[in-house]
């Protein structure tokens, strides 16, 4: 159902302390975490209400972040119904190995499908909050970023004309494909990281329950795959594939011929399978915009990284950096302290490029063996063993799975 959009007819020009570029996660934590502290801001987004609200993607959210969601009031409907995950699977070379993160930690996963998420911070941010935030707009644009007024622009998606949001400060949330990480590396030669993993990603959703209560990493010569639960009802999964392989390459019966092969295990149940709804090729990179800020423009989730989601770390970092710009923007505009916004940069890059080495860790071990080298499969599986038989690397990695170290 087509919600209606809150404010129909916006003035040509109009002036918020705060403007929102992406209603994400990123974003709508930032505009609800504002709101909180009475401050106003406008969220601008390029799609429908409805189609971010079904958006599928992420579905693991670390300890920490469902804890910082719930101190902000934003976690109550999460709470109720995300489920709790306690142990992961590998399975290589014919066997199934589970690795029990919370008998190790006493720490858990969250799993919610990120739509859910979403669904809740627009609710809270537009109904609950009084967020101002428009939907479907066009041809966005970032003005006078390095100056102290800057403004962002948009056509009205009702009238095509262009209408202005003067501000003082604009948060950039619109993912990696947004204009906020372009604006700021024009006004300002930032640093830009990339990581490219040379294999692609086919990522499924399939209208099927879990095939096992647990996330499954399928470590085989003919590539990796993964199972991730997401609800009773749909069930992620993914096959490495060529980079820049088609979807069409990949239809019903081939999906789940190479996910029974990759995800064999002996006394393992057979997979269940369902329609496959969901599916698409990610070429599998990273990257990383350094500093993070400029001027009066500061970026926040995949706009400022992009982590492939080879660990299911990247509306983590979303909002963690939510966390951290929505506090220091609130401290700025509220009582005029500004050093948490200063700090924004460098406090959010410590844990994204942990969680960025992490990454490049994990890759290895999940295509090492179909890599077609014999010493990275060899090595691989030494990885994959050592954390079955060495406490050292089990806990080293159930903390960096988990994201539960305490400094970064
Ligand atoms: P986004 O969610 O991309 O939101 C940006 C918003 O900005 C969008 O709504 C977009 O429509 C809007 N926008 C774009 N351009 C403009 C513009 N010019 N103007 C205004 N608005 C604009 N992460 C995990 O932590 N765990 C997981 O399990 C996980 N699994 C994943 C599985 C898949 C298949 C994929 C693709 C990603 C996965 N991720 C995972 C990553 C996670 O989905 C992203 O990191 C997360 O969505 C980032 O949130 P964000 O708010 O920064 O950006």
């Amino acid at each position: 159902m087509a919600h209606p959009t809150p404010h129909p007819g916006p003035p040509a020009r109009e002036r918020f302390p705060v403007v929102v570029v992406g209603a994400g996660p990123a974003g709508l934590t930032v505009g609800n975490v504002l709101r909180a502290a009475s401050v106003d801001c406008l969220v601008l987004e390029t799609e429908t209400r409805d189609f971010v609200e079904r958006r599928p993607r992420a579905g693991v959210l670390e300890e920490w972040a469902v804890r910082g969601l719930e101190r902000r009031g934003l976690a109550g409907r999460l709470l109720e119904r995300a489920e709790r995950h306690t142990a992961c699977e590998f399975r290589f070379e014919g066997e199934g190995h589970r690795f029990p993160y919370t008998e190790l930690t006493g720490r858990h996963h969250f799993v919610c499908p990120q739509p859910l998420l979403v669904t809740d911070l627009v609710r809270e941010y537009a109904d609950v909050r009084g967020g101002a935030i428009r939907f479907g707009v066009r041809d966005v644009r970032l003005h006078d970023v390095g100056s102290d007024r800057p403004s962002v622009s948009y056509r009205c998606p009702e009238t095509g004309e262009r209408r202005y949001a003067d501000c003082e400060f604009i948060a950039g949330c619109d993912g990696a494909r947004g204009v906020s990480r372009a604006a700021l590396t024009a006004a300002h030669p930032a640093r830009v990281a990339r990581h490219d993993y040379g294999v692609g990603w086919l990522a499924l959703l399939a209208e099927a329950p879990p095939s096992c209560d647990r996330v499954l990493f399928g470590v085989h010569p003919r590539g990796f795959a993964g199972q991730m639960p997401r609800s009773p009802r749909l069930t992620r999964y993914y096959l490495q594939c060529p980079p820049g392989d088609e979807p069409e390459n990949w239809p019903h019966e081939r999906v789940w011929s190479e996910l029974r092969q990759r995800l064999a295990a002996a006394d393992a149940r057979p997979l269940t399978e369902g329609r496959l709804v969901e599916k698409r090729v990610l070429d599998m990179h990273d990257c990383v915009v350094e500093p993070m800020a400029y001027g009066r423009l500061l970026l926040a989730g995949d706009a400022a990284h992009l982590t492939a989601p080879i660990a299911a770390k990247g509306m983590n970092l979303a909002l963690h950096d939510a966390f951290l710009l929505g506090d220091a923007l609130a401290a700025r505009l509220t009582k005029g302290d500004g050093a948490a916004l200063a700090g924004y940069s460098a406090a959010c890059l410590r844990r994204v490029w942990d969680y960025q080495e992490f990454s490049q860790w994990l890759s290895e071990v999940y295509h090492g063996t179909a890599s077609g080298d014999p010493y990275r499969a060899g090595t691989t599986l030494a990885r994959l063993r050592r954390l079955f038989t060495s406490p050292a690397a089990a806990a080293a990695f159930a903390e960096q799975y988990l994201g539960t170290a305490v400094r970064h």
